[in-house]
């Protein structure tokens, strides 16, 4: 149309053409997950929707390593992804999120004693800002950002709302993701591991030195009060 603003007409057509068509083409409901779908069952338009194997990297491959989304729960790997969650629910995240879009339950033994896991951990993106503050505040490394961001769901309110197993990522796909970060964090984790480690050692060494001069000047005192010196002037 060439009159001024029959782009907006044309647009609205569009619009309509697809809301109609909806009804009857499964297809024109853009909005819907279609990555997971099998290959031969990808809509046209999906075109070369980017699609692999393993942990939704699918999500990540068309976005820079900068960028990120919604938060995920790191472990690092092993049979099962909760014998290496390095989350221990110690709920810091869950008091400095600004919008309180964290819930967090403790797991506890047999015995109702505490133990540092989550029974629950859940995040809301329906709610979530992508502040990462989260991330910041975390002592354990254990939060950081993801980019996956086909999150599009029918389920307008329990399918935006993250559980503990779906926020689960290994640390080789963080690696993946975002390489650098990935990298420099593990590099500051093995030095400040190192350092606790040396000062524990220097403690203990401390300890034991003292120890043996405590040791030595009672060995000395007891010798002194043996000595036939003192026994005559005593
Ligand atoms: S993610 Fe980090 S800050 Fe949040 S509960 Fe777990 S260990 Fe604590
Ligand atoms: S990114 Fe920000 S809003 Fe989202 S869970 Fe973390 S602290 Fe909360």
């Amino acid at each position: 149309m060439s009159f001024p603003g029959g782009g907006i007409f044309s647009g609205m057509a569009v619009t309509l053409r697809n809301f109609v068509g909806s009804y009857f083409d499964p297809d024109r409901l853009t909005t819907n997950d279609y990555s997971w779908r099998p290959v031969g069952k990808l809509p046209q338009s999906a075109g070369e929707y980017p699609k692999e194997g393993g942990e939704q990297l699918s999500d990540t491959t068309t976005v820079t390593n900068y960028s990120r989304n919604f938060p995920m729960l790191l472990h690092d790997g092993g049979v099962s992804p909760m014998d290496t969650i390095r989350c221990v629910a110690c709920q810091i995240c869950e008091r400095e999120c600004p919008p309180q879009c964290i819930y967090i339950e403790k797991a506890y033994d047999e015995n109702g004693k505490s133990i540092k896991s989550p029974e629950k951990f859940d995040i809301d993106v329906s709610v979530c800002m992508s502040c990462q503050i989260c991330v910041e505040v975390c002592p354990f490394d254990a939060i950081v950002m993801n980019s996956q961001f086909e999150l599009s769901s029918p389920d307008r309110f329990g399918g935006l709302l993250l559980r503990r197993d779906d926020l689960l990522k290994s640390n080789d796909y963080y690696h993946r993701i975002h390489p650098e970060e990935a990298a420099a964090r593990d590099q500051r984790m093995a030095e400040e591991k190192a350092a606790k480690e040396a000062k524990k050692k220097a403690t203990a060494e401390a300890a034991k030195k003292k120890a043996e001069e405590k040791a030595r000047a009672e060995a000395e005192a007891k010798a002194q009060e043996e000595s036939p010196g003192n026994e005559e002037t005593s």
